[in-house]
């Protein structure tokens, strides 16, 4: 895999060498003095709230992930509210979809000239002191990263303009992949025995770690300490690619999966906190420099820094009364401002509309900042139907392809169209194959019709979306591909959508039907734990690979949700699968994972009804009284009570009372089992 990401930065020896030794340098945003590096929504919040909190002070800092995305924390009314800005695939920076731009820092520079979509200007530069360092990983500055990265490049006779700048990503995982070497928490390989005595006599604390190679060297072992007590967890190595703890989100580094259990316990016992370090780690790492002179947040802190008084603003940020633009109706008018009114300070100030209407942008943030309440480690399937094995033959065709292209366009030679597969809201979906590096994959590529721009805008943002996005159960991206119209190349599930095959199938066994429903359902969780709402959730929409084996698909509708705000508020209703909608998405414009639970009851509904209409020919209104009278879909025929009460749990009207998918998958599970033994 990674031999042959290497491969696309490879240039022959003495190849213009000129261009080898161009240093792009390391990228401006990350000497922003207001940058912080990758630190928590809660780190930004302390180091904001030391500094005083004031309306308009702000810090910048990266997204643990995904990698290259940053967020920006700003305060206002006592609160701190934070904005996700995305980097797009064809990489530049947005915020909720709104301007593009070449750099966070410009961003920045744009809102603060007063175009403001924000609660308030980002006026005040929260700053560093200057002996603190951006974190770009626990215990890792941006400067040595570069450093590092500069020299993998140079070994690997690369273009540094090139390996750091278009091919940055990759070349970072590169990097990254043996930086636990590096790092004090990591022990080599040792015995559990030792591994024991190490944090033993290192003395308990809720937290403390350590990760060792294990003896079969071909998995590590993770070892913490919580309440008192010692506690074991495999780190698998996926295909010699990713790591995992069993059954847990995947990582391309180590280093990267410490940082995700440093932000959030997601199924550990508690967070890690403090490295238990490693006898020799001293010498490793003073020979490389990495140690932080200060660093910002060290592993065991969640101390801020010492406050400090917010600089006065850059040129080019001056001073202005914020603008607040009203929420629009339909489309967004980030740019009118609403009736001054004036402030308690007696300053020209704003007139704010109630908290929700007020924020044009939805404030949203990335997976680190999910609740960490959640156990999705120790959780599994026993036995479950389509097992990993066997998802992965399937999918081997796929597999060390993704890296190399996610993070490039495809040239178009590369994709050649077959015939159409389905119609789409922009365009058609054609069947074709993609050429790769070494080797040709079947694709479906959604094309987009008349290269309208606003089909464009769209395509690009479902594919900054599924670029995200890695399970086994949802149809996966390989690359975006500008031609003569722009194409979005995905993997192909060659059966098409379920509702179709449904249809045909009346035959079908209820263990296959609630086969499916689990495959959906772990879909669903994992869109879940990437803080994604699908919000588009049907049997139309789930791909068939294989007559066992189903994706999610079509993300044209999907969006990341703040976990800070719980939802996504849509901005108007536009061409809704109302029949699939909860009532809270139809009134309010509310969308989170509890509306997508709505969704999946009425596409198990669909499931046991053999691709039946919901609601047969009612109308948008008739189906939200029949709701709100209580009424729901009607059991369908032979429909077995517990599936049918599955149903009834996901339309209950208060979402608080609806089952999360991670909740239904034992249920689901438990059900394919009865009926495949009995062959039902
Ligand atoms: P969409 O625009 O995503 O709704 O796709 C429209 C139609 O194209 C679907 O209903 C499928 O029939 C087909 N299609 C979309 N994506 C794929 C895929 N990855 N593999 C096979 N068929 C697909």
């Amino acid at each position: 895999m990674f031999k042959k990401a290497i491969s696309f930065i490879h240039r022959p020896p003495g190849a213009n060498n000129g261009e080898m030794d161009e240093d792009p340098g390391i990228p401006r945003v990350y000497s922003e003095p207001y940058f912080y590096g990758r630190i928590t929504r809660q780190e930004a919040e302390d180091i904001l709230t030391v500094n005083g909190k004031q309306d308009g002070l702000y810090l910048l800092r990266e997204s643990i992930t995904p990698l290259g995305n940053f967020s920006l924390s700003m305060a206002f009314q006592g609160n701190i509210v934070h904005y996700s800005i995305e980097k797009k695939i064809d990489g530049q920076y947005t915020i909720a979809d709104d301007m593009a731009f070449t750099d966070p820092v410009a961003l920045i520079h744009h809102y603060q000239s007063g175009h403001c979509g924000f609660v308030t200007v980002p006026r005040f530069p929260c700053s560093r002191s200057a002996d603190q360092e951006a974190v770009a990983f626990r215990g890792l500055s941006y400067n040595d990263l570069h450093s590092l990265m500069k020299e993998k490049a140079r070994s690997m006779n690369a273009s540094l303009s090139r390996a750091l700048g278009t091919m940055r990503e990759s070349l970072l995982i590169l990097v990254l992949r043996n930086m636990h070497e590096r790092m004090p928490w990591y022990h080599g390989e040792i015995t559990r025995e030792e591994c024991i005595r190490r944090l033993e006599e290192s003395g308990h604390e809720d937290g403390k770690f350590i990760i060792r190679k294990r003896a079969d060297n071909q998995t590590f072992a993770l070892t913490m300490s919580c309440d008192g007590q010692m506690r074991h967890y495999f780190i698998l190595v996926n295909d010699g690619e990713t790591y995992s703890i069993e059954n847990g989100q995947r990582f391309k580094a180590l280093i990267i999966l410490v940082d995700h259990y440093h932000n959030k316990r997601d199924g550990l016992p508690c967070k890690l906190t403090t490295p238990c370090p490693a006898p020799n780690i001293r010498h490793q790492v003073f020979e490389i420099n990495l140690l932080l002179k200060n660093p910002v947040c060290e592993f065991s802190s969640g101390t801020p820094p010492r406050p400090k008084p917010p600089s006065s603003l850059p040129d080019i940020a001056k001073p202005i009364p914020p603008r607040l633009p009203p929420i629009p109706s339909s489309g967004r008018t980030p740019d009118r401002p609403p009736p001054p009114v004036p402030a308690p300070n007696g300053a020209p100030g704003v007139d704010i509309p109630p908290r929700e209407k007020r924020i044009p942008f939805m404030e949203k943030s990335t997976s680190e900042e999910t609740t960490d309440d959640e156990d999705t480690v120790k959780t599994c399937l026993p036995d479950s139907p389509m097992t990993h094995e066997d998802a992965e033959k399937l999918e081997s065709v796929y597999i060390d392809i993704r890296e190399d292209v996610m993070s490039n366009d495809l040239q178009p030679e590369q994709v050649i169209l077959e015939g159409k597969l389905g119609s789409g809201q922009f365009g058609e979906v054609k069947k074709g194959v993609c050429h790769l590096v070494n080797k040709t994959v079947p694709v479906a590529v959604k094309t987009l019709k008349n290269n309208d721009p606003a089909g464009e805008k769209e395509i690009l943002r479902e594919a900054t979306l599924m670029k995200r996005l890695d399970h086994q159960h949802i149809v996966r991206m390989i690359g975006v591909c500008k031609g003569e119209s722009l194409m979005l190349v995905m993997e192909l599930a060659e059966l098409g959508p379920l509702k179709k095959y449904l249809e045909k199938h009346l035959e079908m066994k209820v263990w296959h039907q609630v086969e499916m429903m689990l495959q959906i359902c772990d879909g669903m969780q994992y869109l879940e734990s990437r803080d994604v709402v699908h919000r588009d959730l049907a049997t139309r929409n789930v791909l068939l690979v294989t007559e066992h084996f189903a994706k999610i698909s079509d993300f044209g509708m999907s969006r990341m949700v703040d976990s800070n705000s719980e939802y996504y508020h849509a901005h108007g209703p536009g061409r809704w699968p109302l029949m699939w909608y909860a009532p809270e998405c139809l009134y309010y414009h509310k969308f989170d994972s509890k509306s997508d639970v709505w969704s999946f009851g009425v596409t198990l509904w669909e499931i046991m009804s053999f691709g039946a209409r919901p609601y047969d020919r009612k109308r948008p209104q008739e189906i939200l009284n029949f709701i709100e009278s209580g009424n729901r879909l009607r059991k369908p025929k032979n429909c077995d009570d517990r599936l049918y009460n599955i149903m009834l749990s996901c339309w209950a009207l208060e979402k608080g009372k609806r089952p999360t998918f991670r909740e239904m998958k034992p249920t689901l599970d438990h059900l394919y089992k009865e009926f495949k033994i009995t062959n039902m």
